[in-house]
Formats: structure tokens, sequence, C-alpha cells
């Protein structure tokens, strides 16, 4: 089989289970780390942006504080998952540094993806990292985070990072190479399988139960990701990363599962802004901030006339031009309060107003959705001019 180039993609995530990192007896496994680093730091070198996503949190502070194999009750894992975070991060930023790369820790709980507001915050922080070359290296609070409220998988919380930063590439690193008919070690008849076009309900019925002890996800949360990603825009890759240098390996053809994107992505996102029922408020634009939209630009608080109704940061707005008619809608990144304050307002004059460094756009334009434009300005496809 035929390996894939890493550094044709623009943004990858690479996600860590806990096996391959922690030795129950041991601790850490550096070497196996440092190798891996020596992967991403050239990918970096090539020019793609790397988030990490990195679990074994748990399973080291287990070591580190000796809780030996039993059973941890919750609050047992929040202090194990506190004891081992620490020397988690440390061994990551210490790896990074030998090639002179900084990294930066981001915990983050369910809330952080799935709120709209906070998932705008989680969003900046991450790419305000990306733009200071820092590596993101990134992990549910599982100090914090009780059942309701947590993945309890880092394989879907990496497919909800992936997707909220855009990336056109997930790669889940674990003790299995990929996506069988069957469990390979039960059923000698297992086939593999390379490549997925489409997550069928065929394929979605593969997904077993966890697979290894030391890890929560199992092909069941894999496949979840993969739906997640996929949906998205960006392709996922299962590989194994039980070998030293996984990363060259798979572009030198070890064996592993890619998973197609969805060929219509964009859509998906902004099918669902555009069908948020009752947006919660309006916000109404000049003919400059019009045409600005049109050719694909953000909404910047100069080009807004008026604010009305009550929103926080994240719910939708709808965005009326001047001739009065819907142009769009859009996820707002201030609440009515602070729109209202710095409509019209140039970018630079923004700050002095609100008392802090804010965002330019008042609704970006990945968070934006044009309405259907009259037939004549429409282009060839049909499709919205976005
Ligand atoms: N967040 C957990 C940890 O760092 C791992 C979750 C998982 O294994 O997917 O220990």
């Amino acid at each position: 089989m035929s390996g894939i180039s890493l550094s044709s993609y623009r943004r990858v995530t690479v996600k860590i289970g806990s096996a391959l990192l922690v030795d129950r007896a041991t601790g850490l496994k550096r070497d196996w780390l440092a190798a891996l680093v020596d992967d991403l730091a050239r990918l970096v070198v090539d020019g793609t942006e790397v988030l990490v996503v990195s679990s074994g949190a748990i399973a080291l502070g287990r070591t580190v504080l000796g809780l030996g194999r039993r059973r941890l009750r919750l609050e047992e894992s929040q202090a194990a998952a506190a004891a081992g975070q620490i020397a988690l991060a440390s061994a990551w930023a210490a790896e990074f540094d030998r090639h002179g790369l900084i990294s930066g820790q981001v915990l983050v709980t369910l809330g952080d993806t799935e709120e709209r507001r906070r998932y705008l915050n989680a969003r900046a922080t991450i790419s305000t990292l990306l733009k200071m070359k820092a590596i993101p290296v990134i992990n549910e609070n599982d100090t914090v985070a009780t059942s309701e409220i947590r993945y309890g998988d880092n394989d879907r919380l990496a497919a909800r990072v992936a997707t909220m930063m855009g990336g056109d590439l997930l790669i889940l690193l674990s003790d299995v190479d990929g996506l069988y008919t069957a469990a390979p070690e039960q059923d000698p008849s297992a086939r593999f399988i390379p490549t997925v076009e489409a997550l069928t309900p065929e394929i979605m019925a593969l997904g077993g139960e966890a697979a290894s002890e030391l890890s929560r996800g199992g092909m069941r949360t894999k496949l979840d990701a993969a739906r997640i990603a996929t949906a998205a825009g960006a392709a996922m890759v299962i590989a194994s990363g039980k070998v030293l240098n996984p990363l060259v390996a798979i572009e030198q053809g070890a064996r592993f599962t890619l998973f197609k994107p969805s060929p219509s992505p964009v859509r998906a996102y902004k099918t669902w802004i555009a069908g948020q029922l009752e947006p919660a408020g309006r916000i109404v634009i000049d003919e400059g901030a019009h045409k600005a939209l049109l050719s694909g630009k953000s909404l910047l608080p100069a080009g807004v006339r008026s604010v009305s109704g009550s929103f926080g940061r994240g719910d939708t707005v709808a965005i009326i031009g001047p001739d009065g008619r819907e142009a769009g809608r859009g996820l707002v990144a201030y609440d009515a309060a602070d729109a209202v304050r710095i409509a019209g307002l140039k970018t630079a004059e923004i700050a002095a107003v609100l008392g802090y460094e804010a965002r330019a756009a008042m609704v970006h334009r990945d968070d934006l959705v044009l309405s259907r434009t009259p037939a004549h300005e429409r282009n060839v496809e049909g499709t919205d001019v976005a």
C-alpha cells in the first residue's frame, strides 16, 4: 500500500492514545514521544500547522501517584489526571523545545466545543497559538469534567477540535492499525479496510467496544470521530502508533485506514447556521459592507448601521442589507450591548470604547452564510456567492 504525503495537508491534528504514551510499569514512554515529536517537527518545518491531542493524563497520573491497576473512583481519576497532566505537558514541551519549537497546553471541556460562545473563545485561542507558531497540545480538562459534561474519549474530542479549527486531516494514532471487517484478534477471516469513501450504516456498524483497558476509545469512538471529521471536510486516518516514528511510517506505506472527506463539507456547517429558526437579533449594514460580504469578506463593525434584539456572543443574527432584505445570517462575535456600542466604529476605535482589545469582525466570514442571491447574480452552479 502506498503512503500519503502528510505535508501536503495544511492543518493536521494528531491524536495520541494513552496506551502509546504510557507504560503501566515504567511510566511515560519517553523515547517513543521523542521520535513522534521528531516527525511532528519535520511537518512543522515543511509548513504544515500541527495540533496535538494528547491522552495519557490519567494513565500517567496512576504511575506518578502509585495507584496501581485498581479501578479508580471518579475523584481519584480526576486527581490522577491532575498529577499526570502536569508531567505530560512538561514532557511535550521539553521534546518540542529540542527542536526549538514552543508548545501551549489547552485543556478543554465538552462545552468549549459544543456551546457556540465558548467555541468561539476556544477557537480564537488556538488559532492565536498557531499564528504565533506555537503547537497546541490539547487534552480534556479531566480534573473538572464529570460524566455528564465530558467527552470521556479523546477520539471525538480530537475530531471536534480538528473541525473547529478548519483542519484538513485528523490522524488517530492508537494500538490498532485501522478498520477491519471484524475484530482481527478474534476472527481470522477479518479483512482490513484501507479506504473508506463514505460512512455507510454498514461501516458504522463495525464499531465495537473499547479495545484497550488503558484507553477509553475503541473503534466506536473512532468511527464517531470519522463522522465528525469527514462531514466537515477533513480526511481522517487511523494508524498504528506502536512503532517509533509513526508518521514517517504512514508516509512510507505502513498500513492505515483513510477516511475520505465528504465532498460537500462547507454546506453542512453553513446549512446549520442558515437553518437556525429564530435569529436572536438583526444587524443592518451599509452598502459598502454588503459589497464586502458578497466578495467573501467578514462583516466589520464599521459597516454596521444599527443593531437590534437581545443576543449573546455566538448567537445567530440576521444581517439586513441596505435594501431592507436579509443579506445573510451568521454567528455574531459580540453580545448585543457591545455590538450596539461599536456599530459604525473603525477597528482601531473599538478597544477604547469597549475597554478591551477585541476581535476585528462583528461576524467572521467562516461563520456567515449569504442569502440566495438573485438569479442573474448567481454563478453558473447556482450556488451562493460566498
Ligand atoms: N483525557 C484522558 C487522559 O488524558 C484520555 C481519554 C482517552 O483515552 O481517550 O487521560
